[in-house]
């Protein structure tokens, strides 16, 4: 076990200041990658080696499982092993499982993880039909208001202006919903998610035995990442605590990305108030970035609507300028990203030092695409892979059948892929709810594109043809492993780093979402952005394509969170024109008339110059060279020729 004093070494002033305030409350407030979690993570290691702390006393609790798998491993190392580290889902889980015969008798109910069926019966008891989008809508409105703490009688009161419409219920109607659900659940002894929370804080509310001995289990709580804790979290906390005060919370109100999800900041905000004589200490020293990262960090907020004034410094000797590209189409984007992934690992970065962010799922296809063509591994975070997907797997089955089944070749292809896909709810008009709703959509409307693709470069491609195709791009889809790039979505990237981190397909509609249509959805969404970029140690790249096929029209604006990073004007004109100029492919090194099957990769396939280490070195350093001053970024739009000028 390491001498106390070691575990703060290694803290700057104000974390060695978390770390010594071993008896709360103290409440953390600090920007993105300034050692929130490290400090928290050192207090308790300190905590246990003065002995303050016995070690199964500590109850750390995290935003998700990966992140308290790390924290366990991070204890381990610095000689605090047995301290809990878990999600509010997980320690609530564990409690009321093992009380749930005393209280209530009998076996603990089987948790639905999704609400669907649920909501459906509700709504035909209510003489109502719901489609699938209707039923994702209501599952993440009961969600939020069952967070909230708002009882279905008190939800029309509640929700008011500030909730999106769910289709055209009215939210007299949405309530209705809300009560039936509840009694469809209980009639089938289920529970769900919430239901774990409000059970456990149910039994510790009422019994007071109960109460006392989980409260002498544990004594002292750390919450990580709390400005997205919602009020059921919040109120379990505090039966946990029972009034004590050995608490510590760390948060950054800038990266709220769930309060549409029933998460508030608020409380985090008014963590003083709740927790008499609580410490304030603020970090602002980033460790994590590099100057220029931590400049393109605080300018996302140079013109947002916020009160607070958290500018990061960072800490890191200066590095490459962030990169802000533009591509004609997704696969060139794609394939752009996987030649530098390549380049970099040629550099000697370890592929899982890299990952690509998106905004929702579906973004990810061409990405999996582009990497698997480059033979480089990845895994992907918080979901699966799009061929693993259930909607994906389900309709390639039943596109699997109809090929087999024999419908003519080349006749309507498109038509014959979007009827079977409508057996499966699909239609062409997108959802209205964004979400899981819209990444089913979004996968299904893929397949889609994919038929539409095939029938335009092959008019005789029938059925057979695009099984066929499918099945070679699932053959070609990586096996998730150890050391791969990481393809995740911007919400479950939250709280982790990488060495190079490219956030892509950010443009207007998808960065923020078309679906942020309220000023405070718009700001949500920016947080978002900004915790995508504060992900990044040392190599930012932030891009979009023009259009989502390659050769295809389109003039998708880059995100307007880049308003205050681009030239103004700039990006939109020259990624236009860019997409005019792609109607016929050429290799992007020696400029050749690409073949369709090509086009992906953007260059020939044995183009005796190709996008190599020289070309790299060369692009960096124009890239450099372009970067007026520090953190002022060099706007590249890939074309042609500027990578024949770079080359030359
Ligand atoms: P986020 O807001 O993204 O969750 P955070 O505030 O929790 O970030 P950490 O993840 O704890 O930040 O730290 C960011 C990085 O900086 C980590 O790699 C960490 O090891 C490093 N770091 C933190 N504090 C120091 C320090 N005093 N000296 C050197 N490195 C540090
Ligand atoms: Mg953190």
């Amino acid at each position: 076990m390491p001498d106390a004093d070691d575990l703060l070494i290694g803290l700057d002033p104000e974390q060695r200041e978390v770390a010594l305030a071993l008896r709360g409350p103290v409440s953390v407030v600090a920007g993105a990658g300034t050692g929130k979690t490290r400090a928290i993570t050192h207090r308790m290691a300190y905590g246990v080696a003065t002995g303050v702390y016995k070690p199964t006393e500590v109850l750390a609790v995290t935003f998700t499982t990966k992140a308290a798998n790390e924290m366990r491993v991070r204890l381990r190392a610095l000689g605090a092993e047995g301290v809990q580290a878990r999600t509010f889902h997980s320690a609530a889980l564990r409690q009321a499982r093992y009380f749930w015969p005393h209280v209530y008798g009998g076996e603990f109910p089987e948790v639905t993880q999704s609400k669907f069926s649920l909501v459906a019966e509700a709504m035909r008891r209510l003489g109502q039909r719901a489609d699938t989008p209707l039923l994702r809508d209501l599952s993440s409105e009961i969600e939020w208001a069952k967070v909230s703490n708002i009882v279905p009688t008190a939800y029309a009161a509640a929700a008011g202006p500030a909730r999106r419409e769910v289709a055209d219920l009215d939210p007299g109607q949405v309530a209705n919903v809300l009560a039936a659900y509840e009694e469809v659940k209980r009639e089938r002894g289920r529970i769900d998610m919430e239901d774990i929370l409000l059970v456990t804080a149910a039994i510790l509310a009422d019994d007071e035995r109960i109460a006392a001995t989980v409260r002498q289990q544990y004594r002292w709580f750390v919450v990580d990442e709390f400005q997205d804790v919602n009020p059921l979290q919040s109120t379990l906390l505090d039966l946990w605590l029972g009034g004590r005060n050995d608490i510590c919370v760390v948060g950054d109100p800038r990266q709220t990305i769930y309060s549409f999800a029933g998460a508030s900041p608020r409380i985090l905000a008014s963590f003083a108030r709740r927790h008499e004589g609580a410490q304030r200490i603020e970090l602002v020293r980033n460790y994590r970035s590099t100057p220029q990262i931590v400049a393109a960090a605080n300018a996302v907020f140079a013109r947002a609507a916020t009160t607070d004034d958290i500018r990061l410094q960072s800490q890191q000797e200066p590095g490459d300028p962030v990169s802000y590209i533009g591509y004609p189409d997704e696969p060139a984007e794609a394939s752009a990203v996987a030649s530098e992934i390549a380049l970099l690992h040629r550099r000697g970065m370890p592929y899982r030092e890299m990952a690509i962010l998106f905004r929702i799922n579906a973004q990810s296809e061409a990405f999996e695409e582009a990497l698997g063509e480059h033979g480089i591994p990845y895994v992907m975070r918080g979901a699966t892979g799009f061929f693993n997907r259930a909607e994906v797997r389900q309709a390639v089955t039943l596109l699997r059948g109809s090929a087999r089944g024999g419908e003519a070749e080349g006749q309507h292809l498109v038509d014959d892929v979007r009827a079977i896909l409508s057996a499966m709810g699909h239609t062409d008009e997108p959802p209205s709810g964004a979400g899981a709703v819209r990444d089913r959509w979004e996968s299904l409307h893929a397949i889609v594109s994919m038929a539409t693709d095939l029938a335009e470069s092959d008019p005789d491609a029938g059925m057979t043809t695009l099984v066929a195709d499918l099945d070679r791009r699932i053959e070609q889809a990586h096996a998730p492993e150890a050391d791969g790039v990481t393809l995740a979505t911007l919400h479950s990237a939250k709280g982790l780093e990488w060495d190079a981190v490219f956030c892509v397909g950010m443009h207007e509609g998808m960065m923020p979402s078309v679906h942020a249509d309220t000023p405070e959805m718009v700001e949500e969404e920016r947080r978002l952005f900004y915790v995508g970029i504060t992900r990044a140690r040392h190599d930012l790249m932030i891009s979009w394509a023009a259009t989502r096929k390659a050769g295809g029209r389109g003039n998708r604006q880059p995100t307007r969170f880049l308003d205050t990073l681009l030239p103004s004007g700039h990006a939109a004109r020259q990624v236009s024109s860019q997409a005019r100029q792609r109607k016929v492919a050429k290799c992007r090194v020696c400029n050749t008339v690409l073949a369709v099957a090509d086009r992906k990769l953007g260059r020939c396939a044995d183009c005796p110059a190709t996008y190599d280490e020289t070309l790299y070195e060369a692009l960096r350093t124009w890239r450099k060279e372009q970067s007026t001053e520090q953190g002022k970024p060099a706007y590249v739009v890939f074309t042609d020729a500027t990578l024949q000028a770079i080359a030359e």
